[in-house]
């Protein structure tokens, strides 16, 4: 007689995705282990900022991370909470005013939130029991994954520093430069950024849109701010750059002087906020713009921005992250804990797949489109019906990645899961 198989999940990446994951099946007794390539768990860079989605699949991933994030945000000043973005002119033209309020974008429940995408990893990572006590062994640090082999009993990764591990199923969180085949492309767009103290901002926009989140379509770009914390405002002035990215590096340091020359054609308003900005770095981004025929093979399944990187102009990635994470944990739920088989990690993945595929290329191709939507606007002249239009096509938009059910596609998941395994044992 064989042995029992009990179920082990193998994290690749203990970044957004891979934390969220490690949570979830936390939640669900599921056993697993997060191998991260850096030293610790870290993440470099500002705030994230989050819509009604993300929120529903912190909640349902962890009642208690939904709760944790709630608290813990940054949003809009008391009365515009469920504002995203105020979206104001970034220049004067045809008899609009620079700075004009041309429409709010509103996403109740929760507008514009942000926490430091460190204290957000730091939150995970606490929420799946890795920092302290007995979780600590289901986390490895330095642990860079190069490659892996595949048998019928399991999955045997091999680690730069020369170890190997095995696990019954690998989940690769490990981000836009994954291992695996999909190569990131250039978006032909990028973003100077900076965090600007809200005493600052106040000097050029007053007291409360020193404090509210904003976007300013307007030539050739767009800017956008919010707030991360009760002092400080993110802020990014993105650009199409149109051609092939010729450096090897994706961000180029202190970048001010071809800034200004970016701000040419800017309103004061824009031109005011970039100037507080000592000297920015700008960075290019790229994405999955081309996807392969699958994301999963036998035992192995990329989820995150290994599997659907995208441009940030929908503020959607990690959300999206978020939901796969959570839809993965819930197919996991149906694998036999204490002795389980690869038809059944199969069929896990494959109903994944197929449930979340959809979504998260479609929100690619938003991500894609927004960048247009943004900075497209003055490529002619701005009548109040083509104004009326962008503003309903920017509604529209971001509705659709805001207000889905989430927990639908778990269920959807699931139950092509059990058809699946059904019909194998039927056969
Ligand atoms: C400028 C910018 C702004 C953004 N703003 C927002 C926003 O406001 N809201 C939003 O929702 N999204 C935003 N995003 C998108 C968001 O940052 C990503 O979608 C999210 O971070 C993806 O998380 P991830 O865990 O999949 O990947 P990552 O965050 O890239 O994590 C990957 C992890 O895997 C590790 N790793 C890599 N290779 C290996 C290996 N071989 N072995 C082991 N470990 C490995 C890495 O060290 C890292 O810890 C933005 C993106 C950019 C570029």
């Amino acid at each position: 007689m064989n042995s029992p198989q009990p179920i082990h999940v193998a994290i690749i990446g203990g970044g957004l995705c891979g934390l969220a994951l490690a949570v979830a099946l936390k939640q669900r007794d599921i056993s697993f282990k997060v191998y991260e390539a850096r030293s610790s768990f870290t993440e470099l860079g500002a705030g994230i900022n989050i819509g009604p989605n993300t929120l529903e699949a912190f909640r349902l991933i962890d009642a208690s991370l939904g709760n944790a994030y709630l608290a813990t945000a940054a949003r809009n000043p008391s009365g515009k909470e469920h504002v995203w973005f105020d979206v104001r002119l970034g220049a004067a033209i045809d008899g609009h005013k620079d700075g004009e309020t041309i429409t709010s974008l509103m996403a109740p429940p929760t507008g514009s939130m942000c926490i430091g995408r460190d204290a957000l990893l730091q939150l995970l990572a606490q929420k799946a029991g890795l920092l302290d006590g007995p979780g600590r062994v289901s986390a490895a640090f330095d642990k860079k994954l190069t490659h892996l082999e595949q048998s019928a009993s399991g999955v045997t990764m091999h680690f730069e520093d020369g170890t190997s591990e095995q696990a019954s199923a690998v989940v690769a969180c490990d981000g836009i430069h994954s291992a695996a085949p999909a190569v990131p492309q250039y978006s032909e767009a990028g973003v100077y950024r900076a965090m600007l103290p809200v005493q600052e901002l106040e000097k050029v926009l007053g007291h409360d849109m020193a404090r509210t989140s904003q976007v300013f379509p307007g030539p050739k770009g767009y800017l956008i701010l919010y707030p991360v914390s009760d002092t400080m405002m993110n802020t990014g002035f993105w650009v199409w750059r149109r051609g092939t990215w010729p450096h090897r590096e994706w961000v180029l340091p202190g970048r001010k002087n071809k800034m200004d020359d970016d701000l040419r054609d800017w309103g004061d308003t824009v031109r005011g906020i970039m100037n507080l900005a000592p000297n920015p770095p700008f960075m290019a981004t790229h994405y999955h713009a081309v996807q392969p025929e699958s994301h999963w093979r036998n035992r192995v399944c990329l989820i995150g921005d290994a599997a659907h990187a995208m441009p940030p102009h929908a503020g959607a990635g990690s959300g999206q992250a978020m939901e796969d994470a959570y839809v993965m944990a819930e197919v996991f739920r149906l694998v036999n804990k204490i002795d389980h088989t690869q038809a059944e990690v199969n069929a896990a993945f494959s109903a994944y797949e197929a449930v979340r595929r959809p979504r998260y290329q479609s929100i690619v191709e938003t991500s894609v489109e927004s960048m247009h939507t943004w900075s497209d606007l003055y490529d002619t002249s701005i009548t109040q019906e083509r104004l009326a239009d962008w503003t309903k096509l920017a509604h529209t938009r971001f509705e659709s990645i805001w207000n889905h059910d989430i927990g639908a596609d778990a269920r959807n998941a699931q139950a092509m899961m059990r058809e699946k395994l059904k019909r194998q044992t039927a056969i």
